[in-house]
């Protein structure tokens, strides 16, 4: 077995993948090389690695440079309209040191 459809599939009809600016450096990637940054209703600022976080989000990339970036210029707080304590930033740049990629 193993000869007759082999190699090539049929190409895929071409899907959109969304596009999201990051809040850092401001380039735009694929929804799927960002994280999320959520803020949830009841206002707590997290990280969110799997994008099923409900809440108002802001984009980032998967690096901690970006996310130093975002707070310097303070565009989280910006994007996400809430005050972000120091805390809250330490804990996201340690989350996002976790799972940099
Ligand atoms: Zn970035």
């Amino acid at each position: 077995m193993g000869t007759g459809t082999k190699g090539k599939s049929k190409t895929p009809p071409k899907k959109k993948i969304p596009e999201r600016k990051c809040t850092g450096c401001g380039e735009k990637r694929i929804k799927f090389d960002l994280y999320r940054i959520v803020r949830s209703p009841d206002g707590t600022v997290s990280l969110d690695t799997t994008g099923k976080k409900s809440g108002r989000g802001a984009y980032i990339c998967k690096n901690v440079s970006c996310l130093k970036k975002a707070r310097k210029a303070q565009r989280l707080e910006r994007n996400l309209e809430c005050e972000i304590p120091d805390s809250v930033y330490d804990t996201l740049e340690e989350e996002l040191a976790e799972h940099e990629q």
